[in-house]
């Protein structure tokens, strides 16, 4: 049976009383989903309204010169199965609710669909999909939705695109971590029966490692980019209405005009006040993966993974580290017997660790950073001099900075925009992605949300639903966790077992040094995975297989049965899962009871 539906002016941004220039169809009208309907004409822009959906016209409330605001009636629809369909390229979808696969928990915006803005005489060019910022979020949203048949324009501040992860996070700090592992290797060869002669470290040699792995990774991009005709425009986005964006560059200012746009402008470094930040001996990440030089004594103030991480470097390459933390505990979010291993290599290795303890003042003095400490470490000084000081104590998103309010995008006081399980923003036609929409601020968050706001831009019915994210530190050894940890089901009573292999029993571990590794899985009550932590060479890349567990809802027999080669770590994965089923060979079965 068919059914008539009033269609209604849409949300139209910033837009009110606005004039109809031309009425498109008529009563008997058959239309198509996108079909034009109506065209508005303001100050700022004409819009063409589309149909929602395909149906024959009934009749039609409007006429040309008549005003109009959102939520009034524009004509009477009625959905047949003879309405002609549409079937040229990828539609971009509109309508949260047509897009969504399942009610997305918060979806806000509008069911109506958002206009398509028709060519703004007041911007300098169009395009389909605007993405704000070219980190692994943005860059991911623009080659997906280039893919998917729209039309792409990146706006990215750097000559570089890539973002923080290609250019001055992910990337180049696990270049650098690498050389250190490698610097470790050699030194614990000594005692294996091959000697290697004192290390010689060419600064300069090491940084040009670091920039060329950047550079590989970048050029590739922008390869891709050109390839998928993806246009990357560099300068300074900044929005000046619900469709525009005004990008301020060294070769002027241009005025984008977008139909949808997804925001995908990153975090920064949080710069802690008290600090003299204005002498260079006061780092922040991106100025330690700089490397001007090896200071012999370096104070990293935050515990977390990119402090952390830091401390290896530049321990491995010489500098003797003080790592100081405010909580009382290194890599705060990992349960304890996982970052262990972690923590007794760095007490060897590191200087000082002061745990419940803060830097209350620093200055600037000739011989160094000066640093007062405040806290309860045991040997806490009152104060002590530094060649050098990184302050990693989290980053702050980049939202408040690009005039968002202009779109009327909303933006929290700490600068993240919340958006729905589709990315979408309260701004129908506006998605955001990636640090800016909150934690886990990490680079495969950021990519996995960029592919969603793409995909529904497409008119794809997807949403972002991640049964976890995972966690690397890339410390020396690693350590990686994902799912619920041990003390979070112990605080929220969920009841789980818990299947451990030390790597003590692993023949690769011992060949390869690593018996302080080991590897844990929690499972629910049915026997399901819920939660994973690694510690050794390649937590990190082992962490995947638990995660797929997860995501897949595997069982402990799955995961035992699964036939994983040998000698590997993998096996690991596999002897958690056999041990906490009661079938473990490789160690005695933990008694039951
Ligand atoms: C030292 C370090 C190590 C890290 N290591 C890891 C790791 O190993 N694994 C991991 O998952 N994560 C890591 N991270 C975090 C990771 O880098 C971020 O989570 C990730 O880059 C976020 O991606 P994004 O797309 O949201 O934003 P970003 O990568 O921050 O990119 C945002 C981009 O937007 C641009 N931009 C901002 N505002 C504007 C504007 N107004 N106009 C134009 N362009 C603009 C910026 O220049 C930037 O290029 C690390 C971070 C740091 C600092």
């Amino acid at each position: 049976m068919s059914q008539t539906t009033t269609v209604e002016v849409p949300d139209i941004g910033d837009f009110k009383d606005v004039e109809i220039i031309e009425v498109l169809v008529q009563p008997g009208s058959t239309i198509a989903p996108e079909d034009p309907l109506i065209t508005l004409e303001s100050d700022k822009a004409t819009i063409d309204v589309p149909a929602p959906q395909a149906g024959t016209v009934k009749s039609v409330h409007v006429k040309t010169g008549q005003r109009v605001s959102q939520g009034d009636p524009i004509l009477e629809l009625e959905a047949g199965a003879e309405a002609a369909d549409s079937e040229a390229s990828p539609a971009p979808a509109e309508d949260t609710e047509a897009a969504s696969a399942e009610p997305a928990g918060a979806a806000r915006a509008s069911s109506t669909p958002a206009p398509q803005a028709a060519a703004d005489p007041n911007t300098d060019s169009q395009c389909q999909v605007l993405v704000l910022g070219s980190g692994p979020g943005g860059y991911t949203a623009a080659f997906r939705a280039a893919d998917l048949g729209l039309d792409v324009v990146m706006v990215e501040r750097y000559p570089q695109i890539g973002g923080v992860c290609l250019n001055v996070g992910c990337i180049p700090s696990k270049a650098l971590l690498h050389a250190g592992e490698v610097l470790h290797e050699a030194e614990r060869f000594a005692a294996l029966g091959i000697k290697f002669g004192e290390p010689e470290i060419d600064l300069d040699g090491l940084r040009g490692y670091k920039d060329k792995t950047v550079k590989k990774l970048t050029g590739g991009l922008k390869q891709l980019a050109k390839q998928r005709k993806v246009r990357v425009v560099q300068g300074v986005g900044e929005f000046t209405g619900a469709h525009s964006i005004a990008v301020e560059g060294d070769d002027g200012r241009e005025v984008i005009g977008f139909e949808h746009a997804i925001i995908s402008v990153g975090s920064q470094a949080v710069k802690l006040p008290g600090f003299p930040w204005d002498d260079h001996r006061v780092m922040d990440s991106t100025d330690a993966l700089d490397l001007a030089d090896i200071p012999e004594r370096m104070l990293v103030v935050g515990g977390g993974i990119i402090g952390l991480e830091m401390a290896c470097v530049y321990e491995s390459l010489g500098t003797k580290v003080t790592v100081v933390e405010l909580s009382d505990t290194l890599m705060p979010g990992a349960d304890r017997d996982i970052v262990r291993p972690f923590e007794k290599r760095a007490k060897k290795r590191f200087e000082n660790i002061f745990l419940k303890s803060k830097v209350a003042g620093a200055e600037a003095t000739e011989q160094g950073i000066v640093c007062r400490f405040e806290g309860e470490a045991k040997g806490l000084p009152e104060e002590d001099t530094f060649d050098r000081v990184l302050v990693a104590v989290g980053r702050s998103p980049n939202g408040a900075k690009i005039n968002a309010e202009a779109a009327g995008v909303q933006v929290s006081e700490r600068g993240f925009i919340e958006v729905d399980s589709q990315q979408r923003t309260n701004v129908g036609h506006i998605f955001a992605i990636g640090d800016v929409v909150g934690q886990p601020m990490l680079a495969h968050k950021a990519t996995h949300e960029g592919k969603v706001a793409a995909e529904v831009i497409a008119g794809h019915k997807v949403h972002f639903d991640a049964r976890a994210i995972p966690s690397v530190a890339y410390t020396h050894p690693e350590v990686a966790w994902m799912g619920v940890t041990e003390e979070q089901a112990k605080a929220d009573g969920i009841e789980y077992t818990r299947g451990v292999f030390p790597w003590a029993a692993s023949g690769r571990a011992i060949a390869l040094g690593a018996e302080d590794g080991m590897t844990k899985l929690l499972f629910d009550a049915e026997g399901r995975v819920i939660g994973a932590g690694l510690v050794g060479p390649s937590a990190g890349d082992l962490i995947g297989e638990a995660m797929l567990a997860l995501e897949m809802g595997a069982e402990m027999e799955d995961i035992g049965l699964t036939v994983h080669p040998h000698p590997t770590l993998s096996e690991t994965v596999a002897f958690a899962a056999e041990a906490a089923h009661g079938s473990i060979t490789d160690i005695l079965p933990p008694k039951k009871g």
